[in-house]
């Protein structure tokens, strides 16, 4: 009663006073406070709605306030709130069993954890005791979370602050055909050129000291970067050559987002890991955790896995799971996910993309699209340069600001908008959200040259 009877100054007020907001500079943001949320679409106290193209962090997969969701926190709260990680528990195992059964075959086990670092601590934490090597190597144009490990493993810029961080992580570069690494100008001399620097960097890293590959089965905030196809089958062959276990960091890309449960399923690689957070419960309570391969998991049938959270597995957490797994299968919101991507989203951006001088790139899958922004065609300079904050972001930020005020809630990430709204989105949704970007990118046109 209290809290609802907060006023939107009110609100503001005691946020600016007492909450500390992450990866920001305290003084100088100004939060929205955000009344209520349905659907697609969330409310500010004025009453303005956003048709929300980010899905607040990538992570509202089945939408705002599915009503089985809200209904099974609330049968869970009233039935049983809590109960520690040694226990067994019904929404527990239910959980685990409906994530093993989307899972990739021979991934049968379930560590839960609270989110998508703790869930990649895990994962190495398992990959190193299961091979018993140390070395881990991550890609360059990745974000694995803010934990130690997960910060360490991260190649964006967001890790330079923890340096140095922890000892045996290694980067190496990714594919990404439009910004190549490696001079390439097709998909498949991507793919060769990548997947050649890869035994490279294992080569002179030493192939017997590394644990684990990780990386983002399509990279998220840096920038969707689909693989090439044949790029993750190599990676694949290049860890089963070597004994190395591959992580797929599917966080942002499981559980729809790319038209598929996970998005290896497009390639149909296995990985010996899978981690995951955001899409399993749309964050309706915090979830995260990792899925297992069966012989990872038989380390640990003698030998304890030193490992634990206070909320590992909760069953608020793993009821709302359930529900959204349930409902997504029920409503075939997996393959909406899909057909929305290749009927809608990816055709319609293509004609944008023809418009606008200002958009160098379209590419995606499924709710996972993003629009890559230059000043130029020809050159492919970014719209603003890599990591810019302040004033050098400001063209970003105008394209941004032209999208609110017409009522679609951006996803923007230095030089480009990523395309990402809930799986549950309609076409017709998706038209007018695309409609509003259509008219925004003539605010980025102006900015080219
Ligand atoms: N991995 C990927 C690919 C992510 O996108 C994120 C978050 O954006 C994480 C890991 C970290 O997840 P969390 O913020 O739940 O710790």
């Amino acid at each position: 009663e209290r809290m609802a009877g907060l006023d939107e100054a009110a609100v503001r007020r005691l946020d600016r006073d007492h909450v500390f907001h992450s990866w920001s500079a305290q003084a100088l943001i100004d939060p929205l406070p955000i009344a209520r949320a349905e659907g697609s679409y969330f409310w500010d106290h004025a009453g303005k709605r956003y048709l929300d193209f980010s899905s607040q962090l990538v992570n509202i997969n089945i939408g705002y306030q599915h009503p089985k969701v809200v209904a099974a926190i609330q049968e869970q709260a009233a039935r049983l709130a809590t109960i520690q990680p040694a226990f067994a528990n019904d929404a527990r195992s239910e959980a685990a069993r409906l994530i093993a059964e989307v899972a990739p075959e021979g991934l049968d086990r379930v560590f839960f954890t609270n989110g998508g670092a703790e869930a990649n601590e895990n994962a190495i934490r398992m990959a190193r005791l299961h091979t018993g090597r140390h070395k881990v190597l991550a890609t360059y144009r990745s974000y694995h979370g803010a934990t130690a490990g997960s910060i360490t493993l991260t190649g964006d810029p967001r890790r330079w602050p923890s340096e140095p961080g922890q000892p045996g992580i290694v980067h190496f570069w990714g594919p990404y055909t439009y910004r190549s690494a490696f001079h390439s100008e097709t998909e498949e001399q991507e793919r060769e050129r990548a997947l050649a620097h890869l035994r490279d960097t294992l080569m002179v890293e030493g192939p017997h000291t590394v644990a684990a590959i990780i990386l983002e089965t399509v990279v998220g905030t840096n920038g969707i970067l689909v693989p090439p196809e044949g790029y993750l089958q190599g990676v694949r062959a290049i860890c089963d050559e070597f004994g190395i276990m591959l992580i797929a960091d599917e966080v942002m890309a499981g559980f729809g987002r790319c038209g598929e449960w996970f998005a290896v399923d497009h390639w149909g690689v296995v990985p010996d890991l899978i981690t995951f957070a955001k899409g399993v419960n749309s964050g309706y309570v915090p979830l995260g955790g990792v899925i297992i391969s069966d012989p990872i998991a038989d380390t640990f049938q003698e030998r304890a896995y030193p490992g634990g959270l206070t909320y590992s597995g909760h069953p608020l957490a793993c009821a709302s799971a359930v529900a959204s797994i349930t409902a997504f299968h029920e409503e075939g919101i997996v393959d909406h996910a899909r057909r929305l991507g290749a009927d809608v989203i990816g055709p319609r951006l293509r004609e944008i993309a023809a418009k606008h001088a200002s958009v160098g790139d379209v590419r995606g899958l499924g709710v996972f699209w993003a629009v890559e922004l230059v000043t130029n065609r020809e050159t492919r300079d970014p719209l603003v340069p890599f990591n810019a904050a302040g004033d050098a972001a400001k063209p970003m930020a105008a394209f941004a600001a032209a999208c609110k005020e017409r009522g679609l809630w951006p996803f923007t990430h230095f030089n480009r908008t990523h395309v990402v709204p809930p799986c549950t989105t309609t076409a017709e949704e998706a038209e007018e959200g695309l409609a509003i970007l259509d008219e925004a990118l003539d605010v980025a046109d102006t900015f080219t040259h």
